[in-house]
């Protein structure tokens, strides 16, 4: 009988699976021995790191979507009907459309969302790019900006971990650029006491944001927004006025994640190193929606992927499991708009931020059109 192999959610994690069992699986797909279906919720797919240049004119809408079909191996079943419960016992999930599909083999890849209705004011006041409209809203605000108090604030937790210090490095260059930086006071906030998750990354960025003149609180956890005063307060008590707030929003996982019983705020809880879902065999899961305690970030799935394609793959080639995954995470950090630097840690080894340069920076453009082929199993 056909195994079927079923991933829910055609993001960035979903789609490098699904392509590249394919093509590892290319006889038993042929033979009928296989099957493999996925059920997204549009028939497009976006490359969501490219919404951080949608502010500063660096990229065009167009170039960040494709069309999913597209994208996926002829050979996956795609069908654009969200997943409604996921039952892990009878393994089975059910969708919005009606539908019911078994599986041998399921992949949870439903990614993580944004949530800045989380806090009081924060939808109404802030501005962000984590999706398009956001992201369109804050290249309009940027466009009329005059000067004022911009205040970059960040929530936890939230996918891409060094987005928020590249936006305010971008912003400073932006501003300096158009003759506001002058007029204009900068201040980056951040939830723990100093300026990132990550220690290494937080002692580069430091003196970085000394010597730009960019002002920073640390252990600020955003109690509340006052759209009204425009401020933003901490749950610390302090309150920073701001004439344009740029927000990186508290993320949950998806809704369909907490109903069927699989995790808390949408979090699946996920075996570190093999990436099974905790008490399954056949359950697996990459990407952003693991409760894995390491950086939700499209490197992270992408690591994920090429580990979970290997071993489901061995799995039902030779009954048993190739590798496991090691932390591995790989980010560049654009320092500007025009140099930028890397950091790549896994669970052993710490990052280690070397010096920006213009090269690095193009490295990134060069990955933000390479993508296409990334997402295809072709690099
Ligand atoms: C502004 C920004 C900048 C970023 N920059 C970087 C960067 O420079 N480097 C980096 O490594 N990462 C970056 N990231 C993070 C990266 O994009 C994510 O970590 C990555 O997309 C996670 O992959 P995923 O497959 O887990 O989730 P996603 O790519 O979000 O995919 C999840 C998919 O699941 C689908 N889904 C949701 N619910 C259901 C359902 N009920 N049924 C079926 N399907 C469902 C969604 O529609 C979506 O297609 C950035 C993100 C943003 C927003």
């Amino acid at each position: 009988m056909s195994k079927t192999v079923l991933i829910v959610g055609g993001g960035l994690a979903g789609t490098i699976v699904a392509n590249g069992l394919c093509r590892q699986l290319g006889n038993e797909l042929r033979s009928g021995a296989v099957n493999i279906t996925m059920l997204g919720t549009t028939e497009t797919h976006m490359y969501q790191p490219g919404l951080l240049y949608i502010p500063f004119g660096r990229m065009r809408e167009q170039e960040l979507y494709r069309d999913q079909r597209r994208v996926l191996d002829r050979r996956i079943n795609f069908f654009v009907d969200p997943a409604k419960h996921i039952d892990v016992e009878k393994n089975q999930v059910t969708t919005n459309g009606g539908r019911t599909f078994r599986y041998d083999y399921l992949v949870l890849a439903t990614g993580s969302r944004i949530m800045p209705q989380n806090i009081p004011g924060m939808k109404e006041a802030g501005h962000w790019f984590y999706d398009i409209e956001g992201a369109r809203k804050l290249r309009d605000a940027l466009g009329s900006f005059q000067g004022g108090k911009i205040v970059v604030n960040v929530n936890a937790p939230h996918k891409c971990p060094v987005a928020p210090l590249e936006v305010t490095f971008m912003l400073y260059e932006h501003l300096k650029a158009k003759g506001l930086w002058d007029k204009t006071e900068l201040t980056y906030t951040y939830p723990i006491g100093r300026l990132h998750a990550l220690e290494p990354v937080a002692h580069w960025a430091k003196p970085e944001m000394d010597r730009l003149g960019i002002k920073y609180e640390t252990f600020f956890n955003t109690e509340s927004v006052d759209p009204a005063s425009k401020t933003i307060k901490s749950m610390e008590g302090v309150e920073l006025p701001f004439d344009l707030l740029i927000t990186i929003p508290p993320h949950q996982g998806q809704q369909v994640i907490e109903d069927s019983g699989l995790g808390k705020g949408g979090w699946v809880p996920t075996n570190t190193k093999t990436l099974h879902r905790d008490g399954s065999t056949n359950v697996f899961v990459v990407g952003d929606t693991t409760n894995i305690p390491i950086s939700k970030a499209g490197s992270t799935a992408h690591f994920e992927a090429d580990v979970l394609i290997d071993n489901l793959s061995t799995l039902i080639q030779e009954g048993c499991m190739a590798r496991d995954y090691d932390g591995k995470v790989f980010c560049f950090i654009e320092t500007g708009l025009s140099s930028g630097t890397y950091v790549w840690f896994n669970y052993t080894t710490p990052p280690n931020p070397g010096p920006p340069s213009q090269m690095v920076h193009w490295f990134k453009l060069a990955y933000n059109r390479l993508y296409w082929l990334s997402a295809r199993g072709l690099l």
